[in-house]
């Protein structure tokens, strides 16, 4: 996911970043769609720009319950600078991403995967209230009784 310099020279408000994430497996995340999604909009500092808006949490889960998959689709918010010379930094408290001057674009896809496998849950339940699958004929409990329960 690239944002070019002319779009940040020019200055953008909520705009709509999709990148397809062709070897996103290699991060151990997975991706509705193998899409990365986000909001953006961007300001100039003195230095640099600053980028605020928000990330779609569109990774796909597993349940550890019901093993099905399930996607949370919350909004991550995002804030960042972006800067061609990292000793001319106006703001230290947000996360600072540097590219060379000579690219004409830089390349924002590595930092928001990192922030997507941040909130990959330790323990992931596609509800709170996930029945699981029934240990005797492995059926989902969620999609109703099985036969084995009908049966007791
Ligand atoms: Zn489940
Ligand atoms: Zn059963």
């Amino acid at each position: 996911m690239d944002i070019f310099r002319s779009d940040l020279n020019a200055g953008f408000k909520n705009k709509l970043f999709e990148t397809e994430i062709e070897h996103v497996n290699d991060r151990n995340i997975v991706l509705e769609n193998n899409t990365l999604v986000c909001e953006l909009t961007s300001c100039k500092t003195k230095n640099g720009f600053r980028i605020t808006g928000h990330l779609i949490n569109n990774a796909v889960n597993n349940c550890d319950r019901c093993l099905c998959s399930y996607i949370v689709k919350d909004k991550l918010k995002v804030h960042f600078n972006v800067y061609n010379n990292p000793s001319s930094v106006d703001n230290r408290k947000d996360d600072i991403l540097y590219w060379p001057s000579k690219k004409d674009s830089v390349d924002i896809s590595d930092y928001l995967i990192e922030i997507l496998l941040v909130e990959v849950p330790f323990k992931k339940l596609c509800s709170t209230d996930c029945k699981g699958i029934c240990i005797k004929c492995g059926s989902n409990r969620n999609d109703g009784s099985c036969l084995c329960e009908k049966n007791k």
